[in-house]
């Protein structure tokens, strides 16, 4: 199997092309079809498996196509999050959106505690449309009213078994509620033990199980 049987949108194996990859790994077969129609995902796959670009690269494809005809005034509204436990993890996924992007009109910003947050709360004021962030940073900056996720249609959950590790669990609880019901959800983790298992019944709806 090649991207282009992925049906990949041009600006999207653009960007494929330069970074070099010739062929989609295991996850981004399984996964890509899937999650471009739109349906929940519940991935098992480990860091190394090319599990990032198994959601990055739907996603940029789906928010392209369902882009807004005309932006409306104001800000930006966050259209899809990507929630994942470490700030070393953020910035390799704000990376992957910067490569696999490049050819397309949507912004990014990444958010993760332990640093000052003006130049994160800057990025956002300036409107973007996917926002990758650690749990504690993300709802900090919710709570002070610079975040709005009313419009969100993709949430991804990066490393849900490291997130409970690391004690994300709360966090994690009480931000979705502040998600629209009617979302595309993506679940990934290394392991699926049954809290992880009934965390991610919390968060699918009818997902399509993917496992490398
Ligand atoms: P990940 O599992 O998402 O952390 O990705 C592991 C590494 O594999 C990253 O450095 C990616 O840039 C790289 N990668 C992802 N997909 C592919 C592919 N289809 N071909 C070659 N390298 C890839």
């Amino acid at each position: 199997m090649t991207f282009d049987d992925l049906h990949l949108l041009p600006e999207i194996l653009k960007s494929l092309h330069a970074a070099g990859y010739e062929r989609p790994t295991p996850i981004q077969q399984q996964a890509i079809p899937h999650v471009l129609d739109a349906r929940d995902l519940l991935g098992v796959a480990q860091t190394g498996t090319g599990k990032t670009a198994a959601f990055t690269l739907p996603l940029l494809q789906r928010l392209h196509l369902a882009r807004p005809a005309h932006q409306p005034t104001g800000p930006r509204a966050v259209r899809a999050l990507i929630l994942t436990p470490t700030r070393e993890l953020a910035i390799q996924i704000g990376e992957s959106f910067e490569s696999y992007g490049s050819h397309l009109p949507l912004r990014h910003a990444v958010i993760f505690g332990g640093v000052s947050q003006h130049p994160q709360v800057q990025a956002l004021k300036r409107g973007v449309d996917v926002l990758v962030a650690t749990p504690g940073r993300l709802l900090d900056l919710i709570n002070q009213g610079f975040i709005d996720l009313k419009r969100l249609e993709i949430f991804v959950l990066d490393e849900a078994d490291r997130m409970l590790d690391m004690g994300f669990i709360n966090d994690i609880r009480r931000i979705l509620p502040l998600l629209p019901k009617q979302r595309q959800s993506l679940f990934f983790s290394a392991t699926m033990p049954p809290t992880i298992r009934e965390l991610a019944d919390t968060i699918l709806r009818n997902p399509v199980p993917v496992a490398v």
